[in-house]
């Protein structure tokens, strides 16, 4: 048996932590999903995700995991043959595209060495070479959860612009939402993917796509099958405030909850304390003396932190050792990174002292992992704390072209 003997440190990168507030927004009895009282409920949190995606357009809740909403954003768009272009950022990138290949869409998988975002200037190239675009939908992973690297979207919409491309652009931002800076309209997203329970701070349980009018178009005029996952059927009940299934009732209680936290602190506060954050952790990461996976300053997480374990020594030891001694819970390297890598994550409900118990424990980790580095990464991630200007990672509101 497992003894708690005060907060467990749940710092994977999701699902996160969940705020008590939240926790309390859900224990209420489960209502008539067809009754009255259910709409009001409905309502608020459709247009609570609106605000959170800053997008006019609809936005589908599925009482799905992310992985749904992956499927969903596929099988509304794309019929088998199409061809789309994917980039290898990372293990959820692979996983997306094993949804798109068991959909037997033709799938262009444009690779990365993992450590970096995807290769904006090769989209380019790709969509150029396509004069007769047959490419129906470019697809990045915003967040990339596995390896901690950013794909900045406005830039892939301001390639497909420039070369006048019609394909769709498809973001999974499933770990991005609510900690990243994110714009679904002012970007030019033809469909962005979420789940609920990273930087949204809900637990598992919903999934979300929001749409544009040329996704919506695109999934009129395409004839393959879907059910479940058809945005119509959702969007014609979703006026009412009601859905065309039973929806998770209690989880859009708590959805409520948490849209109006991160509007009490204000999305663009939510977005520079995950730079904060970001920045901290990784001054404690090099203070140790080790590489975060991810080695462009232009592609660095503010949600989460990967990081290298020398050669010859074993991340899943070392996170064990955390586990055992200190009650915490940090990533496991996936895919190629498994028992390379590990990811603090530092997304969600979080604070500055949340964040210093963290590296704390990572720190002590190491020396009883024996695994080598210089001590000094907490005091060094404390004086970034201290200092209250931290420079925003990229100013990317530019507006897109
Ligand atoms: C967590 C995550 C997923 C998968 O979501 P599930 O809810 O586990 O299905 C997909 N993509 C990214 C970037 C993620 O972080």
């Amino acid at each position: 048996m497992t003894l708690h003997t005060g907060r467990h440190f749940l710092q994977i990168p999701g699902p996160t932590n969940v705020p008590d507030r939240v926790l309390r927004a859900m224990d209420m009895p489960t209502l008539d999903h067809r009754g009255p009282e259910f709409a009001e409920l409905g309502h608020a949190v459709l247009a609570g995700c609106q605000r959170v995606f800053r997008t006019k357009q609809p936005v589908i809740i599925y009482p799905s995991s992310g992985t749904g909403a992956w499927e969903a954003a596929i099988v509304n768009t794309l019929s088998p043959g199409d061809k789309v272009l994917m980039a290898e950022t990372g293990q959820f990138a692979v996983l997306w595209r094993g949804i798109a290949e068991k959909f037997k869409l033709d799938v262009e998988f444009l690779s990365t060495d993992w450590r970096h975002g995807a290769d904006v200037e090769q989209i380019e190239a790709k969509l150029a070479a396509d004069r007769e675009h047959k490419i129906k939908a470019v697809c990045v992973v915003h967040n990339e959860t596995s390896t901690s690297c950013v794909t900045h979207p406005f830039e892939v919409r301001k390639a497909l612009n420039r070369i006048n491309h019609p394909a769709l652009l498809m973001v999974d931002t499933i770990s991005g939402l609510a900690s990243l800076e994110y714009e679904h309209d002012a970007w030019g997203i033809d469909v962005s993917i979420a789940g609920s329970q990273k930087g949204m701070m809900l637990p598992p349980g919903l999934g979300f796509n929001a749409l544009s009018e040329k996704a919506l178009a695109a999934s009129k005029a395409n004839t393959s099958m879907r059910s479940y996952w058809d945005w119509h059927d959702m969007i014609a009940i979703n006026k009412q405030g009601t859905f065309p299934y039973t929806p998770a009732t209690n989880l859009l209680f708590a959805l409520k909850a948490a849209i109006a936290m991160l509007e009490e602190e204000g999305l663009d506060n939510v977005f520079a304390r995950h730079m904060r954050h970001g920045a901290a952790t990784r001054a404690a990461v090099k203070a140790w003396g080790l590489d975060t996976v991810c080695l462009d300053p232009h592609a660095y997480s503010p949600a989460l932190t990967a990081v290298m374990v020398p050669d010859g020594h074993d991340a899943d030891a070392f996170r064990k050792a955390v586990l055992e001694n200190f009650d915490m819970s940090l990533g496991t390297g996936l895919g190629k990174l498994k028992g390379k890598a590990f990811r603090i994550g530092h997304m969600g409900h979080f604070n500055d002292l949340m964040l210093m118990g963290t590296l704390s424990g990572v720190e002590m980790g190491l020396d009883l992992a024996k695994i080598p580095h210089r001590s000094g990464g907490v005091l060094a991630a404390m004086e970034v704390l201290k200092g209250r200007d931290v420079v925003a990672m990229s100013k990317s509101k530019a507006a897109v072209a």
